[in-house]
C-alpha cells in the first residue's frame, strides 16, 4: 500500500462557465446555479453581457459578485440591435449573434474550462461554437421539464403535422398539451421566434446534457420520458437539480409589516419581473383583492422594463381612493422590485397569486405557499397545469391569457382568492410538495445526487 505522500494529488476542481440569456427569469436560476456549484467546490465564471436590459439584472449581478468571492465574471460589451421588438428578446438575439466574440473569451479562460452551461435560448448559436473548441457543453432549460418535453418535441410535431398551424400537441410519454396552452408566440411556425425555438430544440441533441430547475417527485413522467428517449430519440441526459436554493445576498430589507401579521394570513400577489397587465385589469384585480377581505401584499408592475423610474404613480393607476383604502385596511401595495423569495418564505404568507413563471413556481414549492395560478404568457399555462396537478395550487383556466382583451372582473377574482386562502386541502397538498422539494435538495436527495454526478463528470 502506498504512503499518503506518494498518492497523486486530487484533481483540481472543475472550472465551469455559465452563459445566461437576458431577463431575471433567466438570470435568477443561473446565479443560483452559480452559487450552488461554488458551494460544491467548483470554480465558477459567469459571462456578463453589457448593456443589460433591466436595472434588476444589473443590481443582481453586482450583488452576486460582491457576495461570493469565489464566483468570477467575464464581461463583454456588445452592440444592441437597433430594431423594434421586446427588449429582452432583442438582447437574447444580440447575444446569439456574438459567438465570435464570446468563444475567444472561453478559449482564453484561466484555469482552462472543464465545461460550459448555456441558456436554452442561446442553444443553436452556442452548441456548435463550443463543440468547435472541444468544450463540454450543457444546456440550462429555465422552465419546467414538462415544458422541455413540449419544446424538444415541437420539431417532430411540426414535421409530422398535416395542418398549417399548430394544434393540440400530444407529447409522447408525457401528456396532451392543448393548443390553448402552447405558448402563443409558437402558434405560427413561420414566425421568427418560432423558427428560433425550433432551431434551439433541434440543436439540443448536440448537448452533453440538459440541466433543469425541477425535481423528480414533481415531474417524474416528463423526466422519465425525456431520459428514456421516448420524447426525442437520442436525447441527451436531462438532469433535475432543483429547486435551486435562494441566493443569500447581503441583508435585504423585507417588510417589517409582515412580521406583525398572523401566520399564513397574507396573500402575496405578483406577476413576475416582466409582465405588465392592462390598467383596466390591474384596477379589477385591486377590486377583487379588496372584496376578498384577505390582507394582501400586492406588487404592481406597469412597465415591462424597469430601467427608468416607474413613470406612472400608483395613484394614477389605482386611483387615490383605492391606494388610501388599501393602506387604511392594513394591506400593502408596492410599485417596483421586491425580494420575492424573502416574502414567500415568511410565515405570515399563506397564498400567492402568480403568473407561474417557472422560478416563481419553484419558490412557492420550496416554501409551501399555495398558488392561485393566473398565467399570462409563454410557458405559464403549461406550468399552471403542473401547479394544479401537483396539488401546489388552483388554476382558473378561462381567465385572460396571451394578451387577450378580456378583463376578469373583481368579483370573480375575490371569490377565487377566498377559495385559495380558505382551502385546507390545497394547503396540505402544497405542504406535501414542499416536503418532496426539501428532500430532493437535501443530503442523498435526487437533485443533490444528480448535481454531484454532473460535477463528477466534469472533473474527468
Ligand atoms: N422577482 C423578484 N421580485 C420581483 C419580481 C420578480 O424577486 O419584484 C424574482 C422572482 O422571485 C423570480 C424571478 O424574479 O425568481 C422571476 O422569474 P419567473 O420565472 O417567476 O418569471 P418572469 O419574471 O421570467 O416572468
Ligand atoms: N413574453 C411576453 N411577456 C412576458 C413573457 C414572455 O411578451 O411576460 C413573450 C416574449 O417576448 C416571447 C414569448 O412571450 O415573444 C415567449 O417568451 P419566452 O419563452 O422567451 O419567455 P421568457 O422565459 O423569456 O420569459
Amino acid at each position: 500500500m502506498a504512503f499518503s505522500g506518494d498518492q497523486p494529488p486530487p484533481p483540481p476542481p472543475p472550472h465551469i462557465a455559465l452563459l445566461p440569456s437576458s431577463g431575471m427569469g433567466h438570470l435568477t436560476p443561473f446565479t443560483r446555479l452559480a452559487a450552488t456549484l461554488a458551494s460544491h467546490g467548483c470554480h465558477v465564471t459567469i459571462l456578463v453581457i453589457h448593456p443589460m436590459v433591466s436595472s434588476a439584472e444589473s443590481h443582481h449581478i453586482s450583488d452576486l459578485l460582491s457576495t461570493f468571492s469565489t464566483i468570477h465574471s467575464l464581461h463583454l460589451t456588445i452592440t444592441p440591435l437597433d430594431i423594434p421588438g421586446d427588449p429582452f428578446y432583442l438582447q437574447c438575439e444580440a447575444i446569439r449573434r456574438s459567438p465570435h466574440l464570446i468563444v475567444p473569451l472561453l478559449r482564453a479562460a484561466s484555469p482552462p474550462l472543464s465545461g460550459i452551461v448555456i441558456d436554452i435560448s442561446l442553444a443553436s448559436a452556442f452548441l456548435p461554437a463550443t463543440a468547435g473548441i472541444a468544450l463540454t457543453n450543457y444546456i440550462f432549460f429555465t422552465s419546467s421539464a414538462t415544458m422541455l418535453s413540449l419544446y424538444s418535441y415541437l420539431p417532430i410535431y411540426i414535421t409530422n403535422k398535416t395542418t398549417s398551424t399548430i394544434g393540440d400537441v400530444e407529447v409522447p410519454g408525457v401528456r396532451l398539451v392543448q393548443k390553448a396552452s402552447v405558448p402563443m408566440a409558437l402558434h405560427d411556425p413561420e414566425e421568427l421566434f418560432t423558427v428560433q425555438v425550433l432551431e434551439n430544440a433541434r440543436a439540443l441533441v448536440q448537448a452533453n446534457g440538459v440541466l433543469v430547475n425541477t425535481f423528480e417527485a414533481l415531474e417524474p413522467k416528463a423526466l422519465m420520458a425525456l431520459n428514456d428517449g421516448v420524447v426525442v430519440p437520442g436525447f441527451p441526459p436531462v438532469i433535475a437539480v432543483g429547486p435551486l436554493k435562494q441566493l443569500l445576498l447581503k441583508k435585504k430589507l423585507v417588510f417589517p409589516w409582515l412580521d406583525e401579521q398572523p401566520e399564513r394570513s397574507v396573500l402575496y400577489v405578483s406577476f413576475g419581473s416582466r409582465t405588465a397587465m392592462s390598467v383596466e385589469q390591474i384596477r379589477e384585480l385591486g377590486i377583487g383583492l379588496e372584496l376578498s377581505g384577505v390582507k394582501f401584499l400586492w406588487v404592481v408592475k406597469t412597465k415591462k422594463v424597469d430601467k427608468e423610474e416607474e413613470e406612472v404613480e400608483l395613484e394614477e393607476v389605482l386611483g387615490k381612493e383605492m391606494v388610501e383604502r388599501i393602506k387604511e385596511r392594513g394591506s400593502m401595495v408596492v410599485h417596483g422590485w421586491v425580494e420575492q423569495e424573502e416574502i414567500l418564505k415568511h410565515g405570515a404568507v399563506g397564498g400567492f397569486v402568480s403568473h407561474c413563471g417557472w422560478n416563481s413556481v419553484m419558490e412557492a414549492a420550496m416554501h409551501g405557499v399555495p398558488v392561485l395560478a393566473w398565467p399570462q404568457h409563454a410557458d405559464q399555462r403549461v406550468n399552471s397545469e403542473l401547479v394544479r396537478r401537483s396539488g401546489l395550487g388552483i388554476w382558473v383556466e378561462d381567465w385572460s391569457w396571451g394578451g387577450e382583451e378580456k378583463v376578469v372582473k373583481g368579483e370573480e377574482i375575490g371569490e377565487r382568492v377566498k377559495e385559495l386562502m380558505d382551502n385546507s386541502v390545497v394547503r396540505s397538498s402544497a405542504v406535501k410538495v414542499t416536503a418532496e422539494a426539501v428532500k430532493a435538495v437535501g443530503d442523498g436527495g435526487s437533485s443533490e445526487k444528480n448535481l454531484a454526478e454532473f460535477i463528477a463528470k466534469l472533473k474527468v
